[in-house]
């Protein structure tokens, strides 16, 4: 995630003369964008109206380099004008500015919460959205509702020249990753680490690191990667999930995960640590 341009979250739009702005709309998890010989772009207009399309709630954002970005729901059924397409957010990853991706990736996740999230659970009225926070609150019993994140940990082990890497049932065929899985309540990221390897493969690891953390709109993921050493065990599959587990080096790699993710950060580091040149695509 390398960032070139300055984003300023905010949650109040500016008033008065509005100026270029980037809209980033969506049907479900679908984004509208230009569509480019080789590449797209996202609608930068002063108005969403401009494109003469039906639109629900807009979400403020926050300012990129001076201009406002927007979150904008579309109503089903929406058809996308001449010269404009909607695509999933991992297609368009490399196609787009980095840095309008990751904005993409931030609005995703506001549209889909905005849209999945309009009773109370508590007292089953509507909610509505506070001003000062990006949150929803209940009139009648006050229940307050944040964006939703389900945080995530993601882990290379390692054992001596070999990392540990595994193949999940929805890979691409010859596909394999480094270990991930959900944090449970009550647990320490650490805690989650050691669980998911323990459990996913049978092997115990040590020595915990953080690496780095990388936002995964899929559908509202936060990714947060660790590097480990083994500790012993032997690899055995006690997950549905897992259909093949393995020690892999850096001369004997399988097939990558995307660059978009973190995981493929995790390997590159790897690499680079051996001594090897990073893999491409
Ligand atoms: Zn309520």
């Amino acid at each position: 995630m390398k960032k070139k341009k300055h984003f300023i979250p905010g949650i109040l739009p500016p008033q008065g003369n509005l100026g270029l702005s980037w809209w980033f709309a969506f049907l479900q998890n679908q984004l509208l964008l230009h569509q480019e010989s080789s590449s797209v772009r996202i609608p930068y207009l002063v108005r969403f109206a401009e494109l003469g399309l039906p639109f629900g709630d807009q979400h403020y954002l926050g300012q990129l380099d001076g201009h406002s970005c927007y979150a904008v729901d579309l109503p089903e059924g929406t058809v996308a004008p001449e010269g404009m397409a909607f695509e999933g957010l991992r297609k368009v990853y490399g196609r787009l500015d980095e840095d309008l991706f990751w904005l993409a990736a931030r609005a995703v996740q506001i549209a889909e919460w905005d849209r999945t999230h309009r009773f109370c659970g508590r007292c089953g009225i509507p909610l509505r959205l506070r001003e000062t926070e990006r949150a929803k609150e209940c009139p009648q019993c006050g229940l307050l509702l944040f964006p939703r994140l389900a945080p995530a940990v993601i882990v290379l082990v390692e054992r001596g020249h070999e990392l540990l890497m595994a193949r999940s049932r929805h890979f691409a065929p010859g596909v394999y990753s480094v270990l991930a899985g959900f944090v449970e309540p009550g647990e320490t990221l650490e805690e989650a680490v050691e669980r998911e390897v323990l459990e996913e493969v049978g092997i115990r690891i040590k020595d915990i690191r953080y690496f780095g953390s990388q936002p995964w709109p899929f559908p509202h993921s936060l990714m947060i990667g660790f590097t480990a050493t083994y500790a012993g065990g032997e690899i055995a599959i006690n997950d549905e999930e897992i259909e093949d587990a393995g020690w892999f080096t850096a001369d004997n790699l399988p097939g990558q995960p995307g660059k978009i993710s973190i995981a493929r950060r995790l390997i590159e580091w790897f690499l680079a640590k051996k001594g090897k040149p990073s893999i491409d695509p």
